[in-house]
């Protein structure tokens, strides 16, 4: 049998938090994994991993213990997906996604019963699940509000030390920001070619003895998140030992360099798992086969390929990962057309005020599923017996709001594979 006239137990749509997910859980149970997907969310993230943090979204209720917020969510709005979870299950997807990442030098770290405060790039704090290890000393240095110094760079746009430290300065007085010119680095700079140049332990000392005159009297300093591509733990750990310092990363701006990081882990680690990864393409035709199996073609023109798959997982997203799509008149679900849960006219789709604190119906709407997270049809029962999905798809949440993306993706990824598997 050839590789295109293989039969996989699970066709994964879709690239995103939630694809990657449900081909890593696929995989380490075992099955025979396919995926197709493009750009999604995973590259555009600050590499936060939220799992609740905001709740009603109208009051702004901001959650130290995500557990105490997703029962309030649940016990508020119960057909959010969460409602379908146990505690268990998300906490095993998210220490199964976790381990991954770390396994595969990507360490992330965060306390169990509790969120982190994470410092974002506009200065602002987010309380969030999961952080990279490469970020967490800013999280331990906001709560001792110990002095520290933020670094930025003549020439990189998106992160201002200067404008973080506003933002904090009733809350962190002992803050300071220095810019200086990255070594060897003239014009407009960019987070990638900067954490490239940091691969050079050169390049390390010579940042080093530029900040060091600044740094005399702190205990931390911070950086935006350019310290290195494929192994910034290592970066890090190098400039605190010249240092003396214990040394943090604070997320750019989308598109940062956490969003490359991720996808680079599971470029490299799901093919090594077994998975078949069709990368930059996207599922263009599903049939049903007789048996019920599905036959996808993925990609188009002579590049196009038939894959043919027992069971399918999508996991498309909304609107920015193409899950979604909006006419005129309707949102439809772009794969299988599934009915898809939303306000009964366009008028309905967004509210007056583009800044309303309650959000915007169009941001809730998605497809429902039964308690396997089998996509209904029509009917009300699930439009197919081996269709599963998860991740922003799934109606009844606004993951961007309610502060929930990854976690969301992570956990309801989890569980649609517990149900497909059984
Ligand atoms: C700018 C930005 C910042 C974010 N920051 C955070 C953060 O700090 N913390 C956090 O927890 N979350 C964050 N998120 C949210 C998170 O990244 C995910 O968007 C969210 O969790 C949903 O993930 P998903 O996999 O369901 O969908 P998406 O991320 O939207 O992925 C959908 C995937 O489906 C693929 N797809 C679509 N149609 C097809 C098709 N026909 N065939 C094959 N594949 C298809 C797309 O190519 C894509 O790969 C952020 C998102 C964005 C956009």
């Amino acid at each position: 049998m050839t590789r295109d006239d293989a039969i996989y137990d699970v066709m994964v749509i879709g690239a995103g938090f939630a694809g990657m997910a449900a081909a890593l859980f696929a995989s380490a149970q075992g099955l025979r994994v396919v995926q197709a997907g493009a750009t999604g969310g995973i590259d555009f993230s600050t590499g936060f991993i939220d799992l609740m943090g905001v709740h009603p979204v109208e009051e702004g209720h901001r959650w130290n213990n995500p557990w105490s917020a997703i029962k309030a969510v649940v016990r508020d709005c119960p057909k959010h997906p969460y409602g379908l979870l146990e505690r268990r299950e998300i906490e095993e997807s998210l220490d199964i996604f976790t381990g991954f990442l770390t396994e595969q030098g990507l360490e992330y770290v965060g306390r169990k019963e509790r969120n982190t405060c994470a410092i974002t790039p506009a200065g602002t704090i987010k309380r969030t699940y999961r952080v990279p290890r490469t970020a967490w000393n800013g999280s331990v240095a906001l709560g001792k509000k110990a002095p520290a110094l933020i670094v930025d760079f003549h020439g990189l746009k998106g992160f201002s030390g200067k404008q973080l430290v506003e933002t904090q300065q009733h809350n962190w007085p002992e803050l300071r920001s220095v810019r200086i010119d990255f070594p060897g680095g003239r014009g407009e700079l960019y987070p990638e070619h900067l954490a490239w140049a940091l691969a050079d332990p050169l390049i390390r000392e010579r940042l080093v003895a530029s900040i060091a005159p600044h740094a005399a009297d702190v205990e931390y300093v911070g950086f935006p998140a350019v310290l290195g591509l494929n192994d910034p733990q290592k970066v890090v750990t190098h400039l605190e030992e010249l240092f003396g310092k214990r040394i943090f990363e604070i997320p750019t701006l989308p598109p940062s360099i956490a969003g490359p990081r991720l996808r680079a882990v599971f470029d490299r680690g799901l093919p090594s798992q077994g998975v078949r990864t069709l990368s930059q393409k996207l599922v263009t035709q599903v049939r049903k086969m007789d048996g019920g199996m599905f036959q996808f073609d993925v990609g188009s023109g002579a590049a196009r390929v038939t894959v043919v798959a027992k069971a399918a997982i999508l996991a498309t997203g909304r609107f920015f990962g193409k899950g979604l799509w909006a006419d005129r008149e309707k949102l439809t679900e772009s794969v299988f057309g599934l009915p898809v849960v939303q306000p009964e006219n366009r008028e309905g789709w967004h509210r007056s005020e583009f800044f309303d604190p309650k959000g915007h119906p169009a941001n809730t709407a998605g497809i429902e599923v039964d308690s396997r997270f089998r996509p209904l049809g029509t009917s009300g029962l699930p439009a197919y017996e081996n269709l599963f999905a998860a991740g922003a798809i799934l109606a009844h949440q606004d993951w961007m709001r309610m502060k929930c993306g990854a976690g969301l993706a992570i956990a309801t990824a989890y569980k649609a594979v517990e149900e497909l598997n059984k």
